[in-house]
């Protein structure tokens, strides 16, 4: 464990957090950690929150971006017109696979419909998000996930040691639903992934496996890896051993 790790009193720190406002944990988060601070943003759905929330406090903040090969055209066009607009600092790390030649190399006749999900997730997911903090080296990471998501984030504290990604995993979102990033996204003027008004309510990569448009009664993360006994694509799990999570 790190020494800024033995110094955060985090039993303290998430008592604390459970009653405060997102951006006062953001606020707290670039206070605490300046320059060592990351955030990683899938340029989705309700992105556009926690990044204005994270440059509101530190301009210029580096922002993680995975660019699996696989994204819809819609995401990478949010991503560049909030890059532009705010003067986003994206790090995009890609996948070192050509999109193409993986499908053809695993197998995967069906460019609409991945076989071998967690293979293509490990492959063109993960490995460049792990290359990301790696390469960064950051002391904490500001993450946008929430409580309401999925059974494995409702265990989720707002900060935490992450011994896989040897840096503290900060989630100031997590007791936040649809209704308070509506109300914070309009309150700022700020849009929504242009895919959000055709249903689309949690937005990964294009195939259909992966993404798909859900109805109004609907869980919003019931539109991905639909079918399958998969809730998290891996990133955001912070332990070692990926082996008991329910991915
Ligand atoms: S979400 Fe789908 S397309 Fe994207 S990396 Fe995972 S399996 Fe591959």
């Amino acid at each position: 464990m790190s020494s800024t790790a033995e110094q955060l009193d985090l039993d303290a720190l998430n008592q604390m957090f459970e009653t405060a406002q997102p951006t006062k944990i953001v606020q707290w988060a670039a206070a605490q950690f300046g320059d060592d601070l990351v955030m990683s943003s899938s340029f989705g759905a309700e992105s556009a929150a926690l990044i204005h929330m994270a440059i509101a406090a530190r301009p210029g903040l580096r922002i993680v971006f995975v660019d699996t090969g696989y994204l819809f055209p819609e995401t990478h066009a949010f991503m560049e017109q909030l890059r532009r607009q705010f003067d986003l600092n994206v790090w995009t790390y890609r996948t070192r696979h050509d999109p193409i030649a993986y499908l053809h190399q695993a197998g995967e006749e069906n460019p609409t419909w991945r076989k071998d999900i967690d293979a293509c997730c490990a492959a063109n997911k993960i490995e460049p998000f792990e290359r990301a903090i790696k390469e960064l080296a950051p002391k904490a990471w500001l993450r946008g996930i929430r409580r309401s998501q999925s059974d494995l984030r409702k265990q989720t504290p707002f900060v935490e040691w992450s011994p896989r990604y040897n840096c503290h995993a900060i989630s100031p979102l997590l007791n936040w639903g649809s209704r308070e990033l509506h109300a914070y996204l309009k309150s700022h003027d700020l849009p929504y992934h242009p895919l959000w008004e055709k249903g689309y309510a949690s937005i990964g990569c294009n195939p259909l496996s992966c993404t798909r448009p859900v109805g109004q009664d609907e869980h919003p993360r019931s539109g991905r890896w639909t079918g399958q006994d998969k809730y998290e694509c891996g990133i955001n799990i912070t332990k070692n051993s990926l082996d008991s999570a329910n991915l």
